[in-house]
């Protein structure tokens, strides 16, 4: 079959590739029908993820069609469609218990990273009674690739930990598709004002789309005198970080209201500055995450109840035969205008 390969840093080719094979008894074979490109995957491919090694086919979100079943699976059945989720779960160890997916002992994030992924034709799933999710009848299921992983980390890491509530105010720090998700699933909870900040103007213009109050270019001007402008001087109660360099995560420290949360979601990738010479006194929390995709039940319920509309994420589609022009398409966001990119194989 054919698979996009992780080559070491700055590597990858499409490369025919053995069909994977169940290999425990809770494992599913999943025959892929639609994936995408996460900012992840572009991390592995910078060389910023040690722990995936050549050789391992890349992507971690994805729907498909079963295919086979080891013999302890119960919940699922071949040719039974399914969402697969970006973190594996065993569903029994210390950490499952507790809800937290993504330190599971004998799973979490493996997929495309120390077990081969999803953009290929095929994936084998391990646990995966608790790591897949039945898709409902009559579902759009590209659209549901996007609760693989960015609704969820957008909610969980950005909205949940960032405790954003009614008459709230939030900031998102990044327009890109994890502080898009975020800006979506913020809304559930009716904050008063939504400032999205980022350097691109087409990114602002989709954010005032997506249900943001405020744009704000931090590339013109200060972005914390902008926010404190739009906040009465208080600054937010909701700051949530999804870029994951320094001088973002210093943004959040600089609007962030008395009593507020900063929320990180973005993957860093080196040592930020923490100014608690004027936070000391603030009040503030400071939140971390890694996904555990706890919520994509939740999530996947007001798709299908059409609350939420995660299809508005998509601009590019591809097949699997041209997934190197995908990879350059989602790589150069500021040219291409692209948010998320289906493959279909
Ligand atoms: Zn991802
Ligand atoms: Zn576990």
């Amino acid at each position: 079959m054919k698979a996009l390969v992780y080559g070491g840093p700055g590597q990858k080719a499409l490369t025919e590739v053995p069909k994977p094979t169940l290999q425990q008894p809770g494992d599913a074979l999943v025959r892929i029908t639609h994936t995408t490109i996460c900012g992840t995957d572009l991390h592995i491919l910078k060389g910023d993820v040690p722990t995936c090694l050549p050789g391992t086919t890349l992507g971690h979100e994805g729907v498909g069609v079963i295919e086979a079943v080891g013999s302890a699976v119960s919940n699922f059945h071949v040719g039974d469609h399914v969402l697969i989720s970006c973190i594996s779960s065993c569903g029994k160890c210390a950490f499952c218990r507790k809800g937290m997916y993504s330190h599971c002992t004998t799973g979490g994030w493996i997929l495309g990273n120390t077990i081969d992924g999803t953009q290929a034709e095929y994936v084998r799933i391990p646990h995966a009674d608790t790591s897949l999710y039945a898709i409902p009848p009559e579902t759009s299921e590209e659209a549901l690739v996007m609760l693989s992983d960015i609704l969820p980390t957008g909610f969980e890491c950005g909205v949940l930990n960032g405790k954003v509530a009614p008459g709230g105010t939030v900031a998102i720090v990044g327009a890109g598709p994890i502080g898009l998700a975020a800006l979506l699933t913020a809304q559930f909870y009716s904050p008063s004002r939504i400032i999205m900040i980022d350097l691109d103007d087409n990114r602002l213009q989709v954010a005032l789309g997506f249900g943001a109050t405020d744009a704000v270019n931090s590339g013109k001007g200060s972005a914390v005198d902008a926010v404190m402008a739009l906040t009465d001087g208080l600054g937010v109660d909701t700051a949530i970080e999804a870029v994951g360099i320094a001088p973002t995560f210093e943004l959040c420290q600089g609007i962030v209201a008395a009593g507020g949360t900063i929320a990180n979601v973005g993957v860093h990738g080196h040592k930020v500055d923490l100014h608690l010479e004027t936070l000391w006194a603030r009040n503030i929390a400071i939140t971390t995450r890694l996904v555990d995709t706890a919520s994509t039940d939740m999530l996947l319920k007001t798709v299908v109840a059409r609350k939420l509309d995660p299809a508005r994420l998509i601009t590019h589609r591809f097949t699997l035969d041209d997934v190197m022009a995908a990879y350059e398409t989602f790589g150069q966001a500021a040219q291409s205008k692209a948010l998320k990119v289906i493959i279909s194989p």
